[in-house]
């Protein structure tokens, strides 16, 4: 599969070349998933399972794929109008007016500029523990406290103790489904946040994962002119996290508060073109879910078989419980060529899984199991351990 391929192809010089990239990220405050996965890693096999960053194993479709290719020939135009066609086109299909939506490269800008945005040294940022951290690094450059709120006991965001824990709150974090534990948070809290969020502050919504389940979104809160801001990518159920693009949507006027922290983020024309297919084609999403969803299930069946505990995911990752430290865990499975992970220090014996093809997951199978029994050949012979995983500090 082509994007397997292109996996194999990590080596020592571009994990060298990343780790110099966390660093500079760290410096400028923006960090990223695939920043988060890899950082402190040294090379891995060239064959190895990548299920570390939720990543989509089927990449872009080949629709997708044909849009982004035929681009390229055309890359020496700037083509701004094609952005403005894939945001008619996003607007139509989810009801809003087209200046309710703002492409970006990806959704990791507009997360980032939304925190720069909205919080500050006096003014908090409230998110779920555990969650997504890219805002939390983003808030030790705008100063703001983090506030990192636990989870309920269904893994939905608390939103009450969400809003007692920060009445100096700028911004709330939700996502739903969340990463990491795949598990989703009721539309009516998410309401009831926004009605009842101190004056002056904005709720993002990141529904980066939301394709992968049933659940409704909270567009119909753009739609009514609600002081929130919703989050779309293309890097998940759509395949496409390399080439690059996403969207911020909400009121205008809140829109132009993130932008203007942002200014001119230009868009990829291959990507427009893939975004564009991919939005056109009314059985890709659909299929997609149905595949994660499949694969999903025979893994948690497995992992019933065999008695490890799991928390139920809606989404394309999950939280495997080890019952011993998980950072152990993700260091003999990469000797295994299964690369997993990360572990969240509020839950250090877990360690979260990504959904990948149903030959991936065998081999995460085979090898898990080799781990958990301690039956695994080079166990106990560990290399050196890694100088930088901890460098990667969760923010206090
Ligand atoms: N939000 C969440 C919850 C994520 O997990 C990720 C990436 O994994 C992102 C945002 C950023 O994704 P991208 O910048 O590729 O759109």
């Amino acid at each position: 599969m082509q994007h397997a391929e292109s996996q194999s192809s990590f080596s020592r010089r571009s994990f060298l070349q990343l780790s110099t990239a966390v660093s500079t990220a760290v410096g400028l405050g923006i960090v990223t998933e695939p920043m988060l996965a890899w950082a402190g890693r040294k090379a891995v096999q060239k064959d190895a399972v990548i299920i570390n960053q939720n990543e989509n194993p089927l990449g872009p479709s080949e629709t997708a794929r044909a849009a982004a290719t035929a681009m390229v020939q055309d890359g020496g135009r700037y083509q701004w109008e094609l952005t403005e066609d894939l945001v008619e086109t996003f607007a139509k299909i989810e009801g809003l007016k087209s200046e309710y939506v703002q492409a970006f490269p990806g959704s990791s800008d507009p997360l980032h500029f939304a925190v720069m945005t909205f919080t500050s040294p006096t003014r908090s940022y409230v998110t779920a523990d555990p969650g997504y951290e890219a805002g939390m690094f983003t808030s030790e450059r705008s100063g703001a406290r983090v506030v990192k709120v636990p989870l309920t006991k269904t893994y939905a965001h608390d939103v009450k103790s969400m809003l007692a824990a920060a009445p100096d709150a700028g911004l709330f974090y939700i996502c739903s489904p969340n990463n990491p534990t795949g598990t989703l948070t009721p539309h009516s809290d998410i309401e009831y946040l926004v009605e009842k969020k101190p004056k002056g502050s904005m709720v993002l919504v990141d529904e980066a994962y939301l394709h992968f389940c049933d659940a409704p979104s909270v567009l119909d809160l753009v739609k009514a002119d609600k002081e929130i801001i919703v989050l779309r990518t293309f890097s998940k159920i759509y395949g496409m996290a390399g080439l690059r693009c996403g969207f911020a949507i909400g009121r205008p006027d809140l829109l132009e508060k993130v932008h203007n922290t942002g200014g001119w983020n230009f868009m990829p024309v291959p990507a427009v073109a893939a975004a564009s297919a991919s939005l056109t084609d009314p059985k890709l999403v659909p299929e997609r879910r149905r595949v994660n969803a499949a694969i999903r299930t025979e893994v948690f069946d497995w992992l019933d078989r065999n008695r490890y505990a799991y928390i139920p995911s809606q989404s394309n990752c999950f939280l495997l419980d080890t019952k011993r430290a998980g950072k152990d865990v993700m260091d003999a499975m990469e000797q295994q060529g299964v690369i997993i992970g990360r572990v969240w220090p509020v839950m250090p014996t877990w360690v979260r899984i990504t959904v990948g093809t149903r030959s991936e997951m065998d081999r995460f199978q085979v090898a898990f199991k080799r781990v958990m029994d301690g039956t695994a050949v080079g166990m106990g012979q560990r290399g050196p351990r890694r100088r930088n995983r901890d460098d990667f500090a969760y923010p206090a």
